[in-house]
């Protein structure tokens, strides 16, 4: 498939299922999915001193400084021609502007904003059941796999572990960071690309979920 979206913004708060929405989408176009909660966690378990700096906010449930995110994502962009799919960027105003004007400098605009909405209950519940593949992405809810904390991963083989930052101490931090400073980028686009924000309700199971991410995808394309 050749989507006329190349350029996708996947928002939403933490488990709302982005990751996993993202890689179905790649899969599917061929675009790539660029998580920065992915690139982060790359650099920190190779030590790097990017790592090493992120590896402060991160394990405390706050987000890294919008100079470091945008620096990691410049990285991205230079490596690579401007389609994705964004999963966890941007996560405040001041990125989301950084995103628009280097979009405007390649002469380039985002196609597509999906806003996928869960209530604080059900984020709570997946985050603290979840286990991890930190070298493949894949995620796993331990009431529903019998993957456990330090079994392969089902789909690299890579062990899987509990992120440092799915924890109670963490949580809390991470609803407060999302409300405070990611939720007012939902209110920015309102503001500058309303026609091309869409949301979703996350609560659903993920075939779901993609089945009505694929219809907003071809909607748009239609309309190409
Ligand atoms: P995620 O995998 O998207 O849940 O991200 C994990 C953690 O990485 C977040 O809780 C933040 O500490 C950090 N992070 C990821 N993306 C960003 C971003 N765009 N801006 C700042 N911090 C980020």
């Amino acid at each position: 498939m050749n989507p006329v979206n190349q350029r996708i913004v996947l928002l939403g708060p933490p488990a709302s299922g982005k990751g996993t929405q993202a890689d179905l989408l790649a899969g599917c176009f061929h675009i790539p999915h660029v998580s920065t909660g992915a690139l982060l966690r790359s650099e920190c378990s190779r030590g790097t001193p990017l790592g090493k700096e992120a590896d402060g906010w991160t394990s405390k449930g706050l987000l890294v400084p919008d100079e470091l995110a945008v620096r990691i994502v410049t990285a991205w962009m230079k490596e690579n021609s401007p389609r994705f799919i964004f999963d966890g960027f941007p996560r405040t105003v001041g990125q989301a502007e950084y995103l628009d004007s280097s979009l405007a400098e390649l002469r380039a605009r985002l196609d597509l904003i999906v806003l996928l909405e869960l209530p604080d209950e059900m984020i709570r519940r997946r985050i603290l059941e979840r286990i991890s593949c930190l070298r493949c992405g894949a995620t796993f809810s331990t009431s529903l796999h019998d993957n456990q904390e330090g079994a392969p991963c089902p789909r690299c083989r890579a062990l899987l572990v509990r992120r440092n930052d799915d924890s109670e101490e963490a949580l809390d931090q991470r609803l407060k960071v999302y409300r405070d400073l990611t939720l007012p980028v939902v209110g920015y686009y309102e503001r500058t690309a309303p026609r091309i924000l869409q949301r979703i309700d996350a609560g659903e199971g993920s075939d779901q979920i993609f089945a009505k991410l694929l219809a907003l995808v071809a909607d748009k394309k239609d309309e190409g």
